[in-house]
């Protein structure tokens, strides 16, 4: 009976959490860029699990086009309960050939686009009614990933923002926590950052776990972050990776071979 405004919630992971909270009940509102992209998705996950759900076009860089789409969600559902931060952009690229502007551009999307995404949200529903924030981030940032130096720095500051906003919030009955996938087959993030390379040289071996994540068990998690089953729990990153942090290799030559190969 709930419903959730999810950001890029029309591919990868975040499709997958719209998923997996629709075959729990729960509506959608999906957003991103491409409305092609979303209303396309949306038809796919009204069909497998028959709940509504509601594809909207805005750009987390652009308050007003958020601005309209939470009034359009609001309009169709009269309620938002959750708000799941997902729209993100990465590419591997060591720092001295990192444009300035591209630098600049992963902190527009992924920090001040959630910033702005949540600010929207705050003013319009959960300042009055309470509600739910899950940032998607990283574990980039935990030990100065390779060749990630833009997106490592921009879910380092929303994993802050994170703390921030659960101290700040927690009063109007309002819990935001951030969640940290590591490598997550059949996604975009997985194709672009090397995720095969890593599977073919049995890189997966040196994660505690032995495997690669999938998009069902980021889903899984961010549905425990929603639902009542967390209601102590704000402030905290909860990190899906399969105890991967803490034991795979940050090989800076590997990593440049990889970003080579995949820019063919
Ligand atoms: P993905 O499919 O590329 O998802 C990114 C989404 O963000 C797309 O749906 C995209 O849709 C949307 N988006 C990009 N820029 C936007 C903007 N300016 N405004 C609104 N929406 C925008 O990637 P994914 O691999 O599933 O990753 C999903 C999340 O998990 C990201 O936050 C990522 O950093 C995180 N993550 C992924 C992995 C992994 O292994 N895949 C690991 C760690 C963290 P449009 O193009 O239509 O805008």
């Amino acid at each position: 009976g709930q419903v959730a405004f999810i950001t890029g919630g029309g591919s990868g992971i975040g499709f997958r959490i719209a998923e997996i909270f629709m075959r729990h009940g729960c509506r959608t509102v999906i957003a991103s860029r491409n409305l092609q992209r979303v209303s396309e998705a949306s038809q796919k996950l009204v069909a497998a699990t028959g709940q509504q759900c509601l594809p909207l076009s805005m750009d987390v860089r652009q308050p007003q086009t958020i601005v309209a789409a939470v009034d359009e969600a609001l309009k169709e559902f009269e309620r938002i309960d959750i708000l799941v931060n997902g729209a993100a952009g990465n590419f591997l690229c060591p720092a001295s050939a990192l444009s300035f502007n591209a630098f600049r551009t992963v902190i527009d999307i992924d920090t001040i686009g959630t910033f702005n995404t949540s600010k929207v949200l705050f003013e319009k529903y959960f300042r009055d009614h309470g509600g739910v924030i899950v940032n998607i981030t990283a574990t980039l940032s935990y030990r100065g990933q390779a060749l990630q130096v833009h997106a490592g720095t921009a879910k380092a500051a929303i994993d802050a923002m994170t703390r921030h906003l659960a101290v700040e919030w927690g009063p109007n009955n309002i819990r935001v926590n951030s969640l940290a996938p590591g490598p997550i087959t059949g996604t975009e993030g997985y194709r672009r950052l090397g995720g095969k390379f890593a599977e073919e040289g049995s890189q997966f071996a040196m994660i505690p776990l032995q495997r690669a994540g999938n998009k069902t068990e980021v889903a899984h998690s961010t549905l425990y972050l929603a639902s009542s089953l967390s209601s102590y729990v704000t402030g905290t990153t909860l990190v899906v990776d399969g105890g991967s942090w803490l034991t795979s290799a940050n090989n800076f030559p590997a990593l440049l071979g990889i970003a080579s190969s995949s820019a063919k």
